[in-house]
């Protein structure tokens, strides 16, 4: 397979989002820019904690109630456990198709693949703003007449209003099942407006369409469906787990999981 080159000269999310996790798959060019997030937005650590923690808790929501198949995009830089560790502990056939944009998550997508014998896991390299290229693909191993949970965890923060956020999800959503599922999580501005300002920016300036919005806006992504309790939440008062309890600024992301009627 061909691999792209890394391209060590910018930051890129997916390795400074693995940086503020610990973990130690970024390049000296990302620690730099995410210790200058870090600087003004010093809960941001936090911030991504509870934020894989959210996507552990929605997985396995879905799981439990019956889904197998899941469209994973924005996957990241590998991070125990991984989506498909979490849905094929609670059934071992569950499907996982993840999907990224950055060469250095396909360098590591090894560790995505190792699936339960009974199951079946798949990457592909592409952007969430080619939805016909994500739905192609998945449907390889995805049967599209069953439900599928698609999830969309801290990645529409990367994609700003001009690329039409809304009509992709959309987009993705419209070839779903009835009883398929839409999980998501996104940054928000809502408790401090200065400090993610000036986050977006650092994004902004190494390429990456960066936006954060507001819980009516967040909510605007479920549109059409119907949302699970408790709603759309900060990210820690969505089914609350403990010892993750913080104040809303440490944690400022709104997360929801709704169901495709
Ligand atoms: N979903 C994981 C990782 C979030 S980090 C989690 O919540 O733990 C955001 C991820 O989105 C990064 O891996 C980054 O590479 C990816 N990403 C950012 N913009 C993207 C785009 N336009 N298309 C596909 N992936 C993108």
């Amino acid at each position: 397979m061909m691999l792209k080159p890394i391209d060590t000269s910018r930051p890129h999310p997916a390795r400074m989002y693995d940086y503020y996790l610990g973990g130690k798959d970024s390049y000296p060019v990302d620690e730099e820019a995410a210790e200058q997030v870090i600087s003004f937005l010093p809960a941001i650590r936090i911030a991504a904690r509870t934020n894989r923690s959210f996507m552990n808790r929605a997985a396995r929501l879905l799981a439990d109630r019956g889904v197998t198949q899941f469209l994973d995009i924005g996957t990241g830089i590998p991070t125990e456990p991984n989506l498909h560790q979490v849905v094929q502990a609670v059934n071992p056939e569950s499907r996982v198709v993840y999907v990224d944009n950055d060469p250095v998550v396909l360098r590591h997508a090894e560790a995505l693949l190792r699936s339960a014998r009974e199951g079946a896991t798949k990457y592909i390299e592409a952007d969430v703003r080619e939805p016909e290229k994500i739905i192609e693909g998945a449907k390889e191993i995805l049967n599209f007449k069953e439900p599928v949970a698609l999830s969309l965890v801290a990645i529409l923060h990367f994609v700003s209003d001009e690329y039409g956020p809304y009509e992709l999800v959309n987009d993705l959503l419209a070839p779903l099942s009835s009883g398929s599922f839409l999980m998501l999580s996104h940054v928000t501005g809502d408790f401090d407006a200065v400090g993610w300002a000036k986050a977006v920016e650092i994004y902004r300036k190494s390429g990456v369409p960066a936006q954060v919005r507001s819980r009516e806006e967040v909510a605007q992504f479920f549109t059409g469906l119907d949302l699970l309790e408790p709603g759309v939440q900060i990210v820690t008062d969505w089914h609350p787990e403990p010892g993750l309890e913080f104040a809303d600024e440490q944690v400022p992301l709104y997360v929801g999981v709704a169901r495709k009627p």
